[in-house]
């Protein structure tokens, strides 16, 4: 069973009535208050400085020297993804940037030939194939800095489509400190992470930043005394110290398989890039319960749903139970940038719907917001984060830790709202309850909120 958001937000019977009373007035909220975030238009100086080097490049038919170009300037702007969109008469280059697309560039015919070229040569893709998908990786090396990227064509309309994951692989691990963790869940991470067996999943969408909480966390660890193993796809950050290893799928090096070999290289700490079938789940969990402490992730939108989706893949629930130790569910949501922020009171539309998702939790900040009215935060846009409004992002978290009363509920096969309910005994606060918290306190917007919870 999966269910959607709304039975999501609404799984705990409010406390306290507000002014919305059912789930269609605070659906026409939410859509009334998303509206409002549009998409402001992200222009830059810079973008055309970068759209001049790259054409400059092409007419001279220096492709390598564009590509170049391309791949730094986008990890200058943060930007995760290059696409490559191809229309009849011309390609528009867009960066990801903070999650959402923005056009960059675009090239001609001619242009985005030459680059195509030498996305597929440096790539070690085949130049002649162009009617069927094809993957493959890329690094460019300069000034010690190594940038590993990942692209995939795909063949459409007008030729062939390109999408690039940028990785920097020397970009620096952050400290769990430094991820906003509540403190009650910090704490609770913590102690997790004392222990020398036990599993820790950290679940989300794709692009919530999973990796970066599993390697910040395998940062902390990672010490003379203990091996750590990872196994993963790609390899996201270089960690020395840790063994780094890269599934092959189309050379029969799996999750599966490679845990297995993995187990037999005498770890301590076992990282995981996904649990994606029970046979991995499985090999997980048994290492967790035999004196390993073993990371790893799922495609999940929260800590019950997660649960739900080992539960259905087959992974019995007394061993849950038992090998889980701690579920972080996140998302990322853009950050507000500090240079152009000002503060507003909340519309009574605003209040009815903060009440609303706040209406389990009784701490201080929220209880005199309650009767004061709530504070949010906006910002109007410079030259800092390019007249949007944001920069950066910040993580959103829901952390279940598994207590003796939630094992208890798990290994029983309970519903998730009982599970969710034990775990507010100890301090659990959800990832909707944690975002109107950041919003309150400036760092992001409820529309943000509700485009990464939606
Ligand atoms: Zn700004």
């Amino acid at each position: 069973m999966c269910y959607d958001v709304l039975e999501y937000l609404f799984r705990f019977p409010p406390r306290r009535m507000s002014a919305i009373t059912n789930e269609e007035e605070f659906e026409k909220v939410k859509e009334s208050l998303a509206k409002k975030s549009g998409g402001a238009a992200f222009r830059s100086e810079r973008f055309d400085e970068l759209s001049k080097f790259v054409s400059d490049a092409l007419d001279h038919q220096d492709s390598d020297r564009a590509l170049t170009v391309i791949t730094r300037g986008a990890l200058s702007f943060g930007c995760s993804d290059v696409h490559y969109d191809l229309a009849e008469s011309d390609t528009v280059v867009r960066f990801r940037i903070d999650g959402s697309l923005v056009p960059v560039l675009r090239l001609s015919r001619q242009q985005y030939k030459l680059m195509l070229e030498r996305l597929k040569y440096k790539s070690e893709l085949k130049l002649n194939i162009t009617n069927v998908p094809q993957d493959g990786k890329y690094r460019i090396e300069e000034e010690g800095q190594k940038i590993d990227v990942r692209i995939s064509t795909l063949p459409v309309k007008w030729g062939e489509n390109v999408v690039c994951r940028v990785l920097d692989s020397t970009s620096s691990v952050p400290k769990i400190a430094d991820l906003g963790f509540m403190w009650t869940s910090k704490r609770q991470i913590d102690k997790s992470l004392s222990k020398t067996n036990g599993m820790i999943l950290v679940t989300g969408p794709t692009g919530s930043g999973k990796t970066t909480t599993l390697y910040s966390m395998l940062r902390e660890l990672n010490t003379q005394s203990r091996k750590i193993i990872t196994l993963e796809d790609p390899i996201e950050y270089e960690l020395p110290g840790v063994v780094q290893s890269e599934v092959n799928e189309k050379n029969g090096y799996t999750y599966h398989n490679g845990l297995k070999a993995l187990l037999r290289q005498d770890p301590d700490i076992i990282m995981i890039g996904e649990i994606r079938d029970l046979e991995t789940a499985n090999i997980a969990a048994q290492s967790a319960l035999t004196g390993h402490l073993v990371f790893s992730t799922l495609h999940t939108k929260s800590a019950a749903e997660t649960l739900e989706r080992l539960m259905n893949m087959g992974v019995p629930s007394y061993i849950l139970a038992s090998s889980i130790d701690i579920i972080i569910a996140q998302r990322l949501v853009r950050k507000l940038c500090p240079h152009c922020i000002e503060s507003y009171e909340a519309d009574a539309a605003q209040s009815d719907t903060i009440r609303w998702m706040m209406r389990d939790i009784g701490i201080g900040a929220v209880e005199k917001a309650r009767k004061d009215g709530f504070k949010l935060h906006r910002s109007k846009g410079c030259e800092h984060c390019g007249f949007t409004g944001f920069r950066g992002r910040l993580w959103i978290y829901e952390v279940l830790h598994f207590s003796e009363g939630v094992r208890d509920l798990v290994r029983k096969g309970e519903s998730p709202s009982k599970i969710l309910e034990e775990g507010r005994k100890n301090d659990l606060i959800l990832m909707r309850e944690d975002g109107v918290l950041k919003a309150m306190r400036g760092k992001t917007t409820l529309e943000e909120i509700f485009a990464a919870i939606g």
